[in-house]
């Protein structure tokens, strides 16, 4: 049985009181949330904070406010996010990523903030303490090699948030609160392309919030490949965002794929689209223009060139879904349930 190391838990009440410990404390400190991810990365020994600080009862972690647009706070669960009409509504990508991450339990416990912080993946990473050692470790924790690209001096492990790519293509900005005070950045703006240093937020700061803006004339969709349909991480990852005139044509558009890089990767494909219909024919060169910048390396499940090949294919089933075509027996080879 792995046991998790020993750690000092700290239960603020407000966001700023937790930025305020996290300040104090260091970079051994770290936010806990549903803990879904880090109790085990702890138990593995991927992670070893000193301090948890817990952001269970922070207030206003919970918020759900409609208005000019949707603000959705960083603590509410996946299942709670997930259950929300409004999103289901008019932000389908979220829905459809928030509904399909992990398993029934793992969305009970695990929130929003979890999943948008949630640490890069690598098959020579997640591993027990032993395994790791046994290959003496990598760059990442406690080694100096990259297994993955031995000749690089970055770690390519890879972003699997599934909600990420949703709410950078739905064009979300994310509230950071640090003791400093707070600030406001965009969703696509949160990710680095780097397996160890991922994000744009400071160990001192707190997601507290989720923005998106109002969806009116918006369609968008989310599609996820993973080897079991009911529990695993993505190997793939595409979410699309599409707004339409009133006579179909394409007025703008967002793609962006997860799980091919150490951040989500915002494609150049939606210029594919501009000005002209959702055809089979924009569609296909869409799809072929956002494969070609995924990379997918082999460090995660599924063959890798498999993998690359069926990028068009998913970013062309994401926007045939957007342009209302039923595409549930589709989604039923990929998930168990047609979302
Ligand atoms: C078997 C299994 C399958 C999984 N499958 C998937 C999957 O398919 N897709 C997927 O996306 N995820 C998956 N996960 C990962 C995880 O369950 C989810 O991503 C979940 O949403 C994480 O949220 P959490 O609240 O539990 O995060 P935690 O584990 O509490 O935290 C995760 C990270 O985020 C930081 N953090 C948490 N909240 C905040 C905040 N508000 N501000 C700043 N930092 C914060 C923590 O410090 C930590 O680094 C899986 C996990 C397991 C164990
Ligand atoms: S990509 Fe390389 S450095 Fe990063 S976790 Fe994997 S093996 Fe380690």
């Amino acid at each position: 049985m792995m046991r998790l190391p020993w750690f000092s838990y700290r239960a603020p009440r407000t966001a700023t009181e937790a930025a305020r410990i996290l300040a104090g404390e260091g970079p051994t400190a770290m936010p806990i949330a549903g803990g879904t991810d880090l109790l085990p990365n702890m138990k593995r020994r991927q992670q070893v904070p000193a301090t948890l600080v817990s952001l269970r009862h922070v207030e206003g972690m919970k918020k759900l406010a409609n208005g000019a647009g949707l603000t959705l706070g960083a603590g509410l669960t996946l299942t709670e996010v997930a259950d929300a009409g409004i999103v289901r509504e008019k932000y389908r990508a979220l829905w459809q990523a928030a509904a399909q991450v992990a398993t029934v339990h793992l969305r009970n416990m695990g929130t929003l903030g979890g999943n948008l912080c949630l640490d890069t993946r690598c098959n020579y990473y997640n591993q027990n303490y032993e395994w790791r050692k046994a290959i003496d470790f990598c760059l990442k924790k406690d080694g100096e090699i990259c297994w993955v690209a031995t000749a690089s001096k970055r770690c390519v492990a890879v972003s699997s948030t599934d909600c990420a790519p949703a709410l950078i293509a739905l064009d979300a900005k994310v509230k950071l609160v640090s003791a400093a005070g707070e600030r406001e950045v965009a969703a696509a703006d949160l990710y680095k392309n780097d397996g160890i240093d991922y994000l744009t937020r400071r160990p001192d700061e707190i997601l507290t919030e989720v923005r998106l803006p109002q969806a009116s004339g918006w369609k968008s969709s989310y599609w996820k490949l993973r080897r079991r349909g009911s529990f695993d991480f993505p190997v793939l990852g595409v979410a699309a965002a599409v707004r339409t005139a009133s006579d179909g044509t394409v007025e703008d558009a967002r793609i962006v794929l997860g799980a091919v890089a150490s951040r989500p990767l915002v494609t150049p494909a939606s210029n594919a689209l501009v000005g002209k219909r959702l055809t089979d024919d924009a569609i296909a060169e869409a799809a072929a223009k956002a494969a070609s910048r995924a990379k997918p390396l082999d460090n995660t499940d599924l063959d890798i060139y498999w993998r690359k090949q069926v990028v068009a294919e998913f970013v062309g089933y994401a926007l045939k879904e957007i342009r209302g075509d039923d595409l549930r027996a589709t989604r039923v080879r990929y998930a168990r349930h047609a979302l």
